[in-house]
Parts: structure tokens; sequence; C-alpha cells
């Protein structure tokens, strides 16, 4: 109810918003970090969507929140996950064992789609050259404290690779997994492969991942997650199933809610 009241003012300054106005749920005000503003803005995001407006505040707010968004199909869901993921994860690899964040989606090319979106908007902070020029002000923010950074990993584990490649993969220790539910679960079992440090886990599409019927696989995947992650659910639609399984994975979420034209 309250994400509909905000959206409707939202709509109202759109146009405004859109022409490029500093403050006002800017990707500048969001207080992020350099090489991610920039790599927004090279790649030609220059005003969030009425979604990645609302979210992306509330992702990256302290204490962390859950959340659930709910919004069309087009409306730019990916980014209002990946941009405070990124952030999270501070742009770059940790030594620290295990995953730190979990992507579920249900289909492989929906996976293959998210993950070129965080390889580029992470980008920015691989060290070495860079792919973009004249920044020296972004580097030096971005090595603060880091300075032998490896760039962030990220792994597939979706149907379609083969089970040695996966296997690799994990052992590679990616900071990021982005996974359909029924190979994730098939590698939890076969490979042991541990979910206790995943912090930020995102059910994206979960409409259609429980049409698809992976719900037993997303309560045992829910299981095996530590109870102190933030987790968010981004769907077009929120029917009764969907209500039941947020309410048992999710704490206290923030509700945004956005009508079917934004
Ligand atoms: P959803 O997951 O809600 O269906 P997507 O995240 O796939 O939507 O985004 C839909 C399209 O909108 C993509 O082509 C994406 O590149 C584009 N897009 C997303 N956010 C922005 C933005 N802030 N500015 C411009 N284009 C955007
Ligand atoms: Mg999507």
């Amino acid at each position: 109810k309250g994400g509909t009241e905000v959206t409707k003012k939202l709509g109202k300054s759109k146009g405004k918003l859109a022409k490029g106005v500093v403050g006002g749920g800017s990707f500048q005000s969001m207080g992020l970090h350099p090489p991610l503003l920039r790599s927004l803005l090279v790649r030609g995001y220059r005003t969030p969507t009425p979604i990645q407006r609302l979210a992306i505040p509330i992702l990256l707010s302290t204490p962390p929140r859950d959340l659930v968004g709910m919004a069309r199909t087009g409306s730019g869901k990916t980014l209002a996950y990946m941009v405070p993921l990124v952030q999270r994860l501070g742009g770059r690899h940790a030594t620290s064992f295990g995953a730190r964040a979990l992507v579920l989606i249900p289909a492989r090319e929906l996976a293959l789609q998210v993950l070129k979106v965080g390889k580029e908007l992470a980008r920015g902070w691989s060290g070495g050259g860079g792919d973009h020029a004249g920044d020296t002000e972004v580097k030096d923010n971005a090595d603060a404290g880091n300075k032998k950074g490896q760039s962030l990993r990220w792994g597939l584990v979706v149907g379609g690779e083969s089970l040695d490649e996966q296997f690799e993969m994990i052992a590679s220790n990616p900071d990021v997994i982005i996974a359909t539910p029924g190979r994730l679960l098939h590698l939890i079992v076969e490979m042991n492969l541990d979910l206790r440090s995943v912090q930020y886990i995102v059910f994206d599409e979960a409409d259609r991942l429980f049409e698809l019927g992976f719900a037993t696989a997303l309560h045992e995947i829910l299981f095996k997650l530590p109870t102190t992650r933030q987790t968010l659910l981004f769907s077009a639609t929120l029917p009764k199933n969907l209500v039941e399984f947020a309410k048992a994975g999710l704490q206290n979420p923030k509700l945004v809610r956005l009508d079917a034209e934004s």
C-alpha cells in the first residue's frame, strides 16, 4: 500500500528526474562507490527506474533490510538488486571461503543475462588499467584499503554446464553465484556446496520459480542459508503461495509494490 503511494508521487516527478536533476533519488544521491556509479553512467543508466529508486536505498540501509519488490517485466528489477549486491560486496573478490551472494532465477538464459549485467557493473573495480581512462580519483577511492584487490568472481550454476566445470567453478571460490534452483540443489547434495557464507540472497522472477515447480527446492535451499542473511524477493506478481514463501523466508520485509505502468 505504502509503495503505491510513493510511486504515485514519483510518477509526477518523473520528467524532472529524467532530465538528470541531481538529488531526489538519482543514482548520484545513493552513496554508491565511485566505480559503481561510473559503470552505471557509462552504460547509459542515467536515471533509476521507479523500482530502482525505491529499492536501492532500502537495500543499502543499515541495518540491512529484507525486501519484496513487485513490478512488471521490463521495469528494471535486475539493477534494483544488482547495484546493492555489488556495492555490499565492495566490488572485489574476498579470500574468505564461500559465496557471499546468491541469485536464484528460473532459467539458464535469464541467469546468463543477469551474470552479464553484474559483471559489467563490477568491472570498474578491476585493478590494472581499467576499462575507462581518466578517473584517477575513482581509482584512488576504489583501491583504498584494498591495494591488491582482485575483481569480483562470478559463478554460474545452471543446467547444461558439465558437472566437472561446475566443480572447478565452485573450487575457484566465487563471490557471487547465479543459479537455477534445480542445479543448485544438485550441487548442494552431490558436492556438499556450503551456503553458510551467503549474506545476500535474491529470488528473482519468484512467481515463475514457483510456476516451474521449484517450491520444494527453494525451501531446501532456504534451509541451507544462514539466518543472518539479507533476503530479497522480486516478482511481477504476488500470488498466495509466494506471500507464504516470503513469510517463511524473509524477516519483516519492506514491500515495494509498483503500479502496472511504472
Ligand atoms: P525486469 O527484470 O524488471 O523485467 P530488467 O532488469 O531486465 O527488467 O530491465 C529491462 C530493461 O531496462 C533492460 O534492457 C535494462 O537494460 C533496461 N534498464 C534497466 N534499468 C535502467 C535504467 N535505470 N536506465 C535505462 N535503462 C534501464
Ligand atoms: Mg528480471
